[in-house]
This record gives structure tokens, C-alpha cells and sequence, in this order.
């Protein structure tokens, strides 16, 4: 059985009209194909969701929370579900727990552990075509789970690896995966073909585009995916890897962050151990810290400490650091308005100069470098949000990334 698993973000479902037109483009599928879709909600539904349940409470609980906002893509699935029929075709939508997708219990942020194959199968070979919701599955304790925002990509490739699908389309609002955000950048390019450790990177530090865990998934189970807009009919960006690939780019894409805050804590105490004070309650309260830079205090007494977080844990991380009886400090110093800058490509492990091309390129747009963090195929760089939209035209001329 040839399967081919479809998935449709958001703007793909979000209006009538554009469910009518994405189920003619499933049935086109048809002739080859056995034909696994996969959901999410229309767009905007789940960030409605999310803002009720704020409203409810600020400190709403994570398993109704879960079932709160799996909703949207019930909704999603029964439309598509409904035109096919329409159409004259067998479909029907399959929550989570009907299939059932299995889970872990950490609500939320779920991860899928099992499908069971059974039930589809034998729908797939009565001629039906499945119509299954992104996003949720069910734990071992019969409760509805998500497995965290964006997570509808995540269940496309895990049903593309259980069911050993040929293909796995994510259908979305963009021709693909571009140099950097289109919507940013008019002059951003279309990439061909992007290996999983790139696009991982390029997810991670802020590309949209696709959900990070769902690369790490197709990375280990080795699935191709393939980017296309259900918009128009063109052809997409390949991710797969990197023995796959032969032209490259010293740099493949640009990605930036819209929600990091900056804390300063001027003059800590200099001496061993002061750093895993400052960080191991924040790790215990789930506050995850990025970038960090320690200065060398010239008298060895007392030191400056800055590190990143996201914007949404200020408040938290400013409570726990200043109530932190382990350190000493005289001034905790925070900024909203910062943004991080990455460059990602797994060409500049071969070529020297890459960094400093970086900070040359965005010296000379006089844009000051706040923080810099580097791993092997990515250097990022912390800078004040005003000047992001500037950063990432610099950037994406000087490593010659233009259409
Ligand atoms: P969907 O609802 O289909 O899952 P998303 O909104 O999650 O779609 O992701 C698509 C969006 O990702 C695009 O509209 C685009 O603005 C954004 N994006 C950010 N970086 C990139 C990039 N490098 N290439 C393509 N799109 C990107
Ligand atoms: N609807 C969910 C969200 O908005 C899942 C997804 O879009 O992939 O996060
Ligand atoms: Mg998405």
C-alpha cells in the first residue's frame, strides 16, 4: 500500500472556502496514492483557546488545558471530513484517542510515544480517506494531550514513520522553506533541498515554518519531508539528509526570535559555583536560559552577569533571582526589547571567516552585539529589536542569499 501522509496548517483550513479548495487538492492525491491527512486548527483558533483559558485563570490546569485546546482541530477535521463526503468520496475524522495516538503524561508538552495502526488500516483499505487532528493524542491515563504549539507538524511525521508512508507533505501558507521569513524579507529565497540538522537549527532559533521537534522525529526515523503552499501549485523545499545534498551555501538560512528578554545582574560575587546558584532554581521552576556571558572582573571580587530568557519568564525568573538567598548582587538590570539574530549553515564548519563577516556586516549598519552565542553549524547574536528587519537585510546580502 503506497501511503501518503498530508498535512494542512492553520491558514490551509482557515476559512470555507479554503477547506473546498484543499480537499480537491486531497483527492488529486487519490489516484496514487492511499491517503493519510492530518489537521490543525483553523487559524487563530487555538490562540483564542489559549486566551480563554487565561481568562479562567492564571494558573489554568495543564490536563484541561489539553482538552480545552485539542479542540480547534476536531472542528478542523469534521469540515474537511464533511466536504469530502460532500464530494462523494468516504472520509472521516479520527481524534487522537479514537486512532489512538499514545502519549506521554506531560500534558502540554506530550511527547508521541505509539500509534496503533489497526483501525486506520483497515480504513484505508475500505477506500476511506482518514482525516486525523494534528496535535493531540491521549495518555496512559485516558486523558486528552497536546504535544505543544506548532505540534501538528509533529504528528504528521509520526504517522508518516508508523505507517511507513512514502511521502509526508506539509501543506502551508509559504512555497516552502525560505533563506529567512518572506513575510520579512521580500528578497528571501526558496531553498531547494535543507538538511534536518539546518532546518532544525533554523526551527529552533525562530522559523516558524516548521516545529522543531517535529525535525528532530523525521531526523531519527530518516522521513523526507516535503514544504509546499497549498496556496499554489509549485514546488516546495526537501529536508532530508545531508549526503542528499550537493550545492550549498556557506550560509543556508537566517532566523530571528521575537520574544526573548534580556537580565543583567551587575557585580555578583566572583567565585566558583556562583553561576549554578543563579541558574539551578530558574532550571527547577522550568526556565529555560539561553545565551549567557560572564565578564572576567579585573580585582577577581566581583563580576557582571547577563543571560537570556523568554519574555514570557521575566517576571518569574526576576521574583526567584532577587528572593535567591545563595548570591550576592547590587542591581538586577532586565530588557524586553532585544531580539536574537542567527545565521545557520552547515558551511561555515569548512570555512573560516564566517564570524567575522557576521560582525562586520552589522558593524557597518551600526547594530551593536549585545550577546553572541555560537555552536558548530550556527552563530547567533543578541541585538536590540529596533533593528532586526536591518540585521537580517545585512546579513542576507552579505552571504549572498538574495533571489
Ligand atoms: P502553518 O499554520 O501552516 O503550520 P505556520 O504559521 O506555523 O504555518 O508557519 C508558516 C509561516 O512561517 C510562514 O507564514 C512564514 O511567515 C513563517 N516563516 C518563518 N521563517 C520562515 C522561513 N525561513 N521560511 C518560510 N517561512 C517562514
Ligand atoms: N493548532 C495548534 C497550534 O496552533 C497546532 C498546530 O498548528 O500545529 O499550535
Ligand atoms: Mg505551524
Amino acid at each position: 500500500m503506497k501511503i501518503v501522509v498530508l498535512k494542512f496548517g492553520g491558514t490551509s483550513v482557515g476559512t470555507i472556502d479554503r477547506i473546498k479548495k484543499i480537499a480537491d487538492l486531497i483527492t488529486n492525491y487519490r489516484k496514487k496514492y492511499k491517503v493519510i491527512v492530518v489537521s490543525s486548527a483553523m487559524s487563530g483558533a487555538t490562540n483564542d483557546l489559549v486566551k480563554k483559558s487565561k481568562n479562567i485563570s492564571n494558573n489554568f490546569s495543564n490536563v484541561e488545558y489539553d482538552a480545552l485546546v485539542s479542540s480547534g482541530e476536531q472542528v478542523a477535521c469534521a469540515l474537511i471530513a464533511g466536504r469530502l463526503i460532500h464530494k462523494g468520496y468516504k472520509s472521516r475524522s479520527w481524534m487522537g484517542w479514537q486512532i489512538p495516538i499514545i502519549t506521554d503524561n506531560n500534558h502540554k508538552y506530550s511527547k508521541i510515544n505509539q500509534i496503533y495502526k489497526r483501525n486506520i488500516i483497515k480504513y484505508l483499505k475500505s477506500g476511506g480517506i482518514p482525516i486525523v487532528t494534528g496535535f493531540q493524542g491521549v495518555s496512559g491515563e485516558g486523558r486528552i494531550t497536546t504535544i505543544g504549539r506548532g505540534g501538528s507538524d509533529a504528528s504528521a511525521i509520526m504517522l508518516a514513520k508508523f505507517f511507513k508512508a512514502e511521502r509526508c507533505i506539509i501543506y502551508t501558507d509559504v512555497e516552502g522553506v525560505y533563506t529567512t521569513d518572506p513575510k520579512k524579507l521580500d528578497k528571501a529565497k526558496k531553498i531547494k533541498v535543507i538538511s534536518y540538522e539546518e532546518m532544525l537549527e533554523m526551527a529552533s532559533l525562530g522559523a516558524k515554518v516548521m516545529q522543531p521537534v517535529s525535525i528532530q522525529d523525521a531526523r531519527l526515523s530518516r522521513i523526507d519531508i516535503e514544504v509546499m503552499s497549498s496556496f499554489k501549485n509549485k514546488s516546495g523545499t526537501l529536508i532530508t539528509k545531508r549526503k542528499n545534498i550537493i550545492n550549498r551555501n556557506i550560509i543556508t538560512g537566517i532566523s530571528s526570535t521575537q520574544n526573548d528578554a534580556k537580565v543583567t545582574l551587575v557585580g555578583v560575587k566572583d567565585k566558583p559555583g556562583i553561576a549554578a546558584s543563579i541558574f539551578k532554581p530558574l532550571s527547577e521552576s522550568s526556565i529555560n536560559v539561553d545565551m549567557v556571558v560572564q565578564n572576567i572582573s579585573a580585582d577577581g571580587k566581583e563580576t557582571d552577569l547577563t543571560f537570556t530568557i523568554k519574555n514570557d519568564d521575566l517576571t518569574k525568573t526576576r521574583k526567584i533571582t532577587n528572593s535567591n538567598k545563595k548570591i550576592n548582587f547590587k542591581k538586577l538590570l532586565f530588557d524586553r526589547n532585544v531580539s536574537k539574530v542567527s545565521i545557520i549553515g552547515v558551511g561555515m564548519i569548512t570555512t573560516p571567516g564566517v564570524t567575522y563577516r557576521m560582525f562586520q556586516a552589522l558593524a557597518k549598519h551600526k547594530i551593536n552585539i549585545q550577546v553572541i552565542s555560537t555552536s558548530e553549524i550556527k552563530i547567533s547574536v543578541l541585538i536590540d529589536k529596533k533593528n532586526i528587519k536591518k540585521a537580517i537585510s545585512a546579513l542576507h546580502k552579505e552571504f549572498k542569499l538574495e533571489a
